[in-house]
């Protein structure tokens, strides 16, 4: 095939009978299994939607926007792979619909078609297979996962070009996994099997034959189903495999391992590669077990009854509790909440967190959370807006600075605190010009950037390094005409960008825990490691914990 020449192996992932089936879990657990094997993996998801990126999606639809480190916005399942994987995902990791019918039409408008008539076949699955080529560059085995479930009409030309793929690159490079459910009727005590015979049906209506099944269950898959099922989709009984429901997703590796699935993969792709060694996942289950103290976090945001909203944040505590042996136990407030009934609603807390947002309704809640947290010496962890809060709150309340605010509530506030670089910086141009190559014209500060560390500061103990690269998503920055006054006041300015002189990191030092950052740490944070900035706050949390317990 044009374009190939490094001999990537390619797995598609498909999902059938019904979504949410985990998908993404899965399919990075496998990538984890392959790159323990000594494999270079690469991963790219295609979701069938119009939107051309996630950027513009509502987290009440779609959960967060991942960012990825050369700055494109992309679905949330990015994050899992991240979390998972070794491997960096990048704008080459993420198509929707959206953005293969905008590059076709781009070449049609610009006449690469000759006058061509343009058409779904072969224009379009010609430009999903170059993407899944060019996402593939460089990997031995490249994870491919196809967004929605079989028989979408969306996802038909996905499904069409990766069957296209399998031809034109010969079956012993491409394998098809295809996940789907086993339910279990408690009425007539049974599983049934039905549901994921018709779905490999589909598959196969469509020229597409699954090599391995992995059939989600809430318990075990008796041996007779197995046999049923490999015997009805012309699966071999061995690449039956189940998947069954967990407790901890770090299990999920192993358990699929205890399975022979990456055994199964490689033996496809003919590779030889050595054991597995999946300790590292073993030590993450061990320290879920043996964690000893809860801690109570609260989150003050505007999308409380949704956790896929904040997943990112909501993964890097919990890495960060495995880290301190603490268990964090989230409590979403709703900012418009603690903007009614005042800070109070925060008494009890181990620590408050004020994750990214945008938009006006309950900023002023997130201000009082922010005021909360640092007067009753409570640790404060603001990111993006939550550092933006956090410096409106000092500003105001510390520093006397009355009406300050952020020009992205406020049209004209007597205290321009917080506002884009056009309202206030001297070399605005040249730094949107710079971040505009960088997230290719977009308003927005994407992706990620050098952060220089003040030595002695709390932000220079927790990375224990000078200076760091973390990614970002947003417009306002803080405005430097207030940092003398701010810092004659006490705050201090512990994290500067490497190229534009702005604001990173601001910090309490009067305080036992109050940071606040511009970037979001929690799209680099990993269960293995952590991240230095959620496991000082976390280690704060437990501080404040476990004092309060001795208080009482
Ligand atoms: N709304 C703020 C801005 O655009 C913060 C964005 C964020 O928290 N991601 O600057």
């Amino acid at each position: 095939m044009a374009g190939d020449a490094a001999g990537t192996r390619y797995i598609f992932v498909t999902g059938g009978v019904v979504s949410s089936l985990g998908k993404g879990i899965a399919a990075a657990s496998l990538g984890a299994l392959l790159e323990s094997r000594g494999q270079r993996v690469s991963v790219i998801k295609l979701d069938p939607y119009l939107n051309v990126d996630a950027g513009t999606m509502s987290p009440f639809q779609h959960g967060e926007v991942y960012v990825t480190r050369d700055g494109a916005e992309t679905d949330l399942d990015l994050g899992h792979y991240e979390r998972f994987l070794k491997t960096r995902t990048s704008r080459l990791s993420n198509f929707t619909t959206g953005q293969i019918y905008n590059n076709v039409i781009n070449k049609e408008r610009r006449g690469d078609y000759l006058g061509g008539t343009v058409q779904v076949i072969p224009h379009i699955t010609d430009e999903i297979k170059r993407c899944i080529l060019e996402g593939g560059e460089g990997a031995d085995i490249c994870l491919v996962e196809i967004g929605g479930t079989v028989g979408d009409i969306e996802s038909l030309p996905f499904l069409e070009a990766i069957r296209q793929f399998a031809v034109e690159l010969g079956h012993h490079r491409v394998l098809f996994m295809h996940l789907t459910l086993v339910p279990y009727i408690a009425s007539s005590g049974e599983m049934k099997t039905k549901p994921t015979q018709h779905s490999a049906k589909e598959l196969r209506s469509i020229g597409i034959q699954p090599d391995i099944l992995l059939c989600r269950v809430d318990r075990p898959l008796p041996e007779n189903e197995r046999r049923k099922i490999a015997l009805f989709t012309n699966v071999s009984e061995r690449a039956v495999i189940a998947c069954i429901d967990v407790d901890d997703i770090y299990k999920m590796p192993g358990l699929l391992q205890a399975q022979s699935l990456d055994a199964l993969v490689l033996e496809h792709f003919d590779i030889s590669a050595p054991n597995a060694d999946l300790s590292n996942w073993a030590a993450l289950v061990e320290a879920r077990r043996t964690q000893d103290v809860t801690v109570k976090v609260a989150m003050v945001g505007k999308y409380v009854d949704l956790a896929d909203a904040y997943k990112s944040v909501n993964e890097a505590l919990s890495h960060a509790g495995l880290h301190t042996g603490t268990r964090v136990d989230i409590h979403y407030l709703d900012s418009e909440t603690v903007e009614r009934d005042g800070g109070d609603c925060l008494a009890g807390m181990d620590a408050v967190l004020v994750p990214g947002g945008f938009g006006e309704r309950g900023i002023e809640g997130k201000i009082t959370a922010a005021r909360y947290a640092r007067m009753h010496n409570i640790p404060y962890f603001g990111i993006c807006l939550g550092m933006q809060v956090a410096c409106i709150e000092f500003a105001r309340d510390i520093a006397g600075l009355d009406g300050a605010h952020s020009t992205e509530f406020v049209a004209e506030p007597a205290h321009p605190v917080i506002a884009l670089v056009t309202e206030w910086h001297d070399l605005a141009g040249d730094i949107q010009k710079r971040h505009a190559e960088v997230d290719l014209g977009g308003t927005m500060r994407l992706g990620e950037q050098r952060c220089d560390l003040v030595a002695d500061t709390l932000a220079a103990r927790c990375y224990d390094a000078t200076q760091v690269f973390e990614r970002h998503r947003h417009r306002y920055e803080f405005n430097n005409h207030y940092r003398d006054v701010l810092a004659e006041k006490g705050l201090v300015f512990s994290g500067i960008s490497a190229e534009d002189n702005l604001v990173e990191i601001v910090e309490l030092p009067d305080h036992p825990w109050f940071l606040g950052c511009q970037f979001h740490p929690e799209f680099t944070s990993t269960p293995r490691s952590g991240h230095p900035l959620f496991i000082g706050f976390i280690a704060a949390a437990r501080a404040h914990c476990t004092a309060s317990a001795e208080a009482r």
